[in-house]
């Protein structure tokens, strides 16, 4: 990427601390600006200080429009104010890195529809592990079949709101692109009374939430002679803030199209 003029949206939250250090740290992108919620107590302090590494002389302001010129701007906030970023972003004719959870389909379908002309990647999780996790269990769920069956765990801080997370439904999807189905038609989001046995083929999902857990996600496949585990564990954010980097400057390259994480790293 060269010189990337980036905007950070969220700037004071944990991954928005994040992905500034992480763009300090790149020798090709520059924060030029950085946004926070209208009433946040952060409004007005500079990005840098708040992310614990130099002053940028970039303050954070409580509208996006009044950032400056920017290539790309990148968003771990929430699904709401995600939908009014992608506006602000297909306005200007920027490129956009999305990293938000937890939107709904009506919510994914409106972001498909407003930046249907922009260079957009969005990914359930940035981290390059997690990536080829992914492709490993699609790999395994192809070799593997309705044989074994498949469960899916995660575990998440105590703040996390949504759940599963986005990236234990990324490996179900992987793991049923595998087998060859729809995870809708297989998935068991949660078990509770009297649930009857396990059906061949259902995906199963269990969830922890505790502490300041940063990602957990497990795939299992299990026989009743042996268990094939592809287990991930982030300890820092750093990993998705880095990524998230990496994506915006494969983006820069790109013309207009909705990419994931598996595209940035050639995966697909
Ligand atoms: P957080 O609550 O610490 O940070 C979110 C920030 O967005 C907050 O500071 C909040 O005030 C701000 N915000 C909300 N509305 C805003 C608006 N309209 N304008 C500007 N700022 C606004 O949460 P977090 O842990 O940093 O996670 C944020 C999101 O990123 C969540 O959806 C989380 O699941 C997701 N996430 C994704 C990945 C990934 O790799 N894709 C990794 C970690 C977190």
């Amino acid at each position: 990427m060269s010189d990337s003029r980036v905007i950070i949206v969220g700037a004071s939250g944990r991954m928005g601390r994040m992905l500034v250090r992480a763009i300090t740290e790149s020798a090709n992108a520059n924060v030029v600006g950085a946004t926070e919620r209208p009433g946040s107590e952060f409004v007005g302090r500079d990005a840098g200080e708040l992310a614990g590494v130099e002053t940028l002389g970039v303050r954070l302001v409580d509208d996006v429009h009044a950032c400056p010129e920017a290539d790309v701007l990148i968003d771990f906030t929430a699904p709401v104010a995600t939908l009014n970023h992608a506006i602000f972003v297909a306005e200007r004719g920027m490129a956009m890195v999305i990293g938000t959870t937890g939107c709904d389909d009506e919510q994914m379908q409106q972001l498909r529809n407003t930046l249907c002309d922009s260079p957009v990647v969005m990914a359930a999780n940035y981290s390059v592990g997690v990536n080829l996790a992914l492709s490993l269990i699609e790999r395994a769920a192809q070799v593997l079949g309705n044989d074994y069956d498949a469960e899916i765990f995660e575990a998440h801080h105590k703040h996390k709101v949504d759940a599963p997370s986005g990236t234990a439904l990324a490996m179900g999807k992987s793991l049923a692109a595998g087998r060859g189905v729809e995870l809708d038609a297989v998935s068991v989001l949660s078990r509770q009374g009297m649930t009857g046995a396990r059906k061949a083929g259902d995906i199963g999902f269990s969830v922890v939430r505790g502490g300041n857990i940063v990602g957990e996600h497990k795939a299992m496949f299990i026989a009743d002679e042996e268990r094939i585990e592809i287990n991930h564990i982030a300890s820092d954010r750093m990993v998705f803030a880095r990524g998230a980097v990496r994506a915006a400057g494969w983006l820069s390259d790109q013309s207009g199209g909705w990419y994931d994480m598996q595209d940035v790293l050639g995966l697909n």
